[in-house]
């Protein structure tokens, strides 16, 4: 419970009109995008938006000596519901923790607040000719501190890996208000225990990260886009296995069942070939126009030796962008066709892709729900997305059931439950199958030295 003392003291710290209660702003910040139902019970008492680490340090302190929880929140564009204060207290937002401190243009990094959104952290690097690779598909809206909490991935993570791979150090605010800045610019460092990368993937249940240092790579001269169709799935996987045997390595390879390739063609008014069962998009970079044509000659290459039934390389920057429309419009276009769409986010050894995809197709007939599947085959991640109504009580069990299902197909094959989205509130559940006893009763000990009076981000993970 937050008095109107400890409500006074937080708005001295902050500023009045940074420290909100009003019904209206604490239903606001009680929702994300994760499909968690709206409850009133989930509205924090105070939402504060600080704009500096030491107001974050001074608030943090307050809500340590008075117990109060704590949940961190960026745009709130997490799917597993992360940024939800399950147990009231307050929602700190660091949307106003916007500046980028310094671009490095030397030792070729960057530093930034929090609350810098993804989308304007890689444009100020890009008009230097440097390149901030992780590309959520939400990087419009999502913040660094939220890529850095959720270990966010994205379409390009199958040449240059994820959030993770560019932290180099980190600020965060610990839960008693101590101001931590761990990591730095040297590239090796093996001065104690790894701390940028225990807060990474920590969904704000650790600490408050208030600033990034972020490694960045040269800019590619060149990009290219290429759509490939296949007569089946398999076809499409094993062309991207066999692609990156033979060190192929494209920016992106996103492939789409047909169930998906159906759901845009519907929305976006287009034809579909009727044999097409899978489509595989890719961008391809490099220094020179040469250098990517050799590249799609390669993959062409491969692709018809797998079967490919039509191979396209876009010609013009506006073809490229009409091929990712369709990749990028997916989710709206799936999402078009039924009252809900629970998108969900295992990852699975990239050979055991069309295994699990066939597995899906079973537990789609079983429990009678559409589930249109895509995802970023190049690393193994998939998204299948279940078509249903949460407002239904009939379906109720049959969709617990359909995701309890997918998670066990993704664990049988040495998967996971979660390539990129965490596992916040909704993967709870599975977490103990996942990780085992051991596994749980280790994150509970890391929790408890951090975070002795359990204020952050209570409720969440486990
Ligand atoms: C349309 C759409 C597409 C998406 N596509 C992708 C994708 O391609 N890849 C991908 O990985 N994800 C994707 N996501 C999920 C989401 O955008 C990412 O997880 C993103 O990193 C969340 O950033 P955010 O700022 O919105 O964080 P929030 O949703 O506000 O918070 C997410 C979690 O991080 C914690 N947190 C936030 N900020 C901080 C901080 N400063 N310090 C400590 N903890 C903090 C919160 O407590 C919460 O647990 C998508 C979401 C949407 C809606």
């Amino acid at each position: 419970m937050i008095t109107d003392k400890i409500k006074h003291q937080i708005r001295s710290i902050v500023g009045p009109e940074n420290a909100l209660d009003s019904d209206l702003d604490r239903f606001g910040y009680s929702y994300d995008s994760s499909y968690v139902p709206l409850r009133p019970e989930n509205r924090p008492d105070l939402v504060v938006r600080p704009l500096t680490a030491r107001e974050v340090s001074s608030v943090m302190a307050l809500a340590s000596e008075h117990e109060i929880p704590v949940t961190p929140r960026g745009a709130a564009s997490g799917r597993t519901g992360g940024s939800i204060p399950l147990r009231g207290g307050i929602s700190l937002c660091l949307d106003r923790m916007t500046r980028i401190v310094e671009l490095d243009e030397g030792n070729m990094m960057v530093t930034a607040e929090a609350g810098v959104r993804t989308i304007d952290l890689y444009n100020h690097c890009a008009a230097k000719g440097l390149f901030f690779p992780p590309d959520p598909a939400s990087w419009k809206f999502s913040t660094i501190g939220g890529n850095v909490a959720e270990n966010a991935g994205g379409m390009r993570a199958v040449k240059y890996g994820v959030t993770s791979n560019y932290v180099m150090g980190l600020e965060v605010v610990l839960a008693d208000g101590t101001i931590l800045k761990t990591g730095g610019k040297a590239l090796k460092n093996v001065t104690g225990y790894d701390l940028k990368s225990l807060f990474t993937g920590s969904e704000g249940t650790l600490g408050i990260i208030t600033q990034a240092l972020l490694r960045l790579i040269p800019m590619p001269k060149k990009r290219g886009t290429l759509q490939v169709m296949f007569g089946s799935l398999e076809e499409g996987c094993a062309t991207v296995h066999r692609m990156l045997q033979a060190a192929i390595v494209p920016a992106a390879a996103e492939i789409m069942d047909r169930f998906s390739l159906e759901a845009v063609a519907k929305y976006r008014g287009t034809s579909l070939d009727p044999t097409a069962q899978a489509c595989l998009i890719m961008e391809i970079d490099g220094e020179s126009d040469e250098a990517l044509a050799s590249q799609a000659r390669q993959i062409q290459a491969v692709a018809e030796g797998c079967g490919a039934l039509a191979f396209r390389v876009a010609q013009s920057q506006q073809e490229s962008d009409e091929l990712w429309a369709a990749r990028r419009g997916l989710s709206s276009a799936v999402a078009s066709l039924a009252p809900t769409r629970l998108g969900e986010d295992i990852s699975v050894p990239r050979d055991a892709f069309p295994e699990v995809v066939r597995r899906i197709r079973v537990i789609s007939e079983k429990y009678g729900l559409p589930i249109a599947v895509y995802g970023h085959a190049g690393d193994g991640n998939i998204h299948p997305s279940i078509l249903c109504d949460l407002g239904n009580p009939e379906q109720e069990k049959r969709i617990h059931g359909a995701v309890d299902e997918i998670f066990a197909a993704a664990l049988a094959v040495g998967g996971t439950l979660s390539g990129e989205h965490g596992i916040g509130i909704t993967k709870q559940p599975y977490i103990t199958q996942a990780l085992g006893d051991a596994g749980i009763k280790t994150l509970i000990a890391v929790k408890k030295a951090l975070d002795p009076k359990g204020i952050l981000n209570p409720g969440k993970i486990w």
